[in-house]
């Protein structure tokens, strides 16, 4: 008798486990509907470095499937009916750039809406402002002149260099990569519907390196004519441009070291941007 309901108990777990094994975590709603939905409608795609950058879009969807590729999450579901993939790329060009091949790969989004936190560079931008990325630029890639040894540094002489990127078999460069216009237009439409600052349109610097030298970020704002920094953008744009997918930057301002303020809040930043997202996909919805 003991070992038979050993038994039961093993199979039991044997069962859940399996279960398990073969769907993904569900919170609040059906796999399969939620499966064949995603399937039917190519699915608005948003994406945040951070949780804090994705909580409030988890929120508003309430019932959603969770993947996992690789170490990149995506959240399925639907805003206002509309079918939606949110994913969570992790801090950085190299997590934004795999995430979004991923994304693209699996879930065939009709648009990549890269959104979060961002410090200024801009000194008229202020902390919770937000910044429409008209166009998005790897700050990070730089040439430098030769020096010999002893020489030093000299970063006020480094060079922007374009980015390669293959195109019908011919090398095009890009200095940097434009956001959708039409997605632009309509992210300004609704620009009153944010109320914790001024919208503005503006071009966005990526890179990994959070810069707090204010003459450094002086120099990037005078010469690349950035309006803020930040780690991904660029690189989704550069994915997204390879695949054809219409991409769109937004960015509100966690930081800045030129504005005189003294905040640091990437937390409420980043569910300010979440909540503009929100009626942005709203908006392109209808
Ligand atoms: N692990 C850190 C946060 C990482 S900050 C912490 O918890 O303290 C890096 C993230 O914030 C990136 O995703 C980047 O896009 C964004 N970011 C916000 N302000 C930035 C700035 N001034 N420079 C660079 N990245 C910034």
């Amino acid at each position: 008798m003991k070992r038979f309901i050993q038994l039961n108990i093993f199979t039991a777990l044997m069962m859940i486990t399996f279960l398990l094994m073969g769907c993904s975590s569900v919170m609040g709603a059906s796999t399969d509907s939620l499966h064949n939905q995603q399937l039917d409608h190519p699915p608005i795609a948003v994406q945040g470095a951070m949780d804090v950058e994705v909580s409030v879009l988890l929120k508003e969807m309430g019932a959603y499937r969770q993947e996992t590729h690789g170490n990149y999450t995506y959240y399925l579901g639907k805003i206002n009916k509309i079918p939606v993939v949110i994913s969570r790329t992790g801090i950085g060009m190299v997590n934004a750039a795999a995430s979004t091949a991923l994304l693209i790969e699996n879930y065939h989004p009709k648009v990549i809406i890269n959104q979060g936190t961002a410090g200024g560079h801009d000194p008229n931008l202020h902390v919770f402002d937000t910044v429409i990325g008209s166009e998005v630029m790897n700050i990070g890639r730089l040439t430098s002149e030769h020096l010999d040894a002893g020489q030093g540094i000299r970063p006020r002489t480094w060079k922007f260099t374009k980015t390669e990127m293959r195109e019908n078999g011919k090398i095009k460069e890009y200095a940097s990569f434009r956001s959708d216009p039409k997605l632009v237009k309509a992210a300004l439409r609704i620009a009153d519907k944010y109320k914790h600052g001024k919208v503005v349109v503006g071009k966005i610097g990526s890179t990994d390196f959070w810069n707090r030298e204010v003459d450094r970020i002086l120099w990037f704002h005078k010469t690349a004519g950035t309006s803020a920094e930040e780690m991904e953008a660029a690189s989704v744009a550069q994915v997204a441009k390879g695949f054809h997918i219409p991409f769109l930057s937004v960015r509100t301002i966690s930081n800045s070291e030129v504005s005189g303020e003294k905040i640091e809040d990437l937390e409420t930043a980043g569910h300010y941007c979440a909540e503009f997202a929100i009626e942005i996909v709203k908006a392109l919805g209808k």
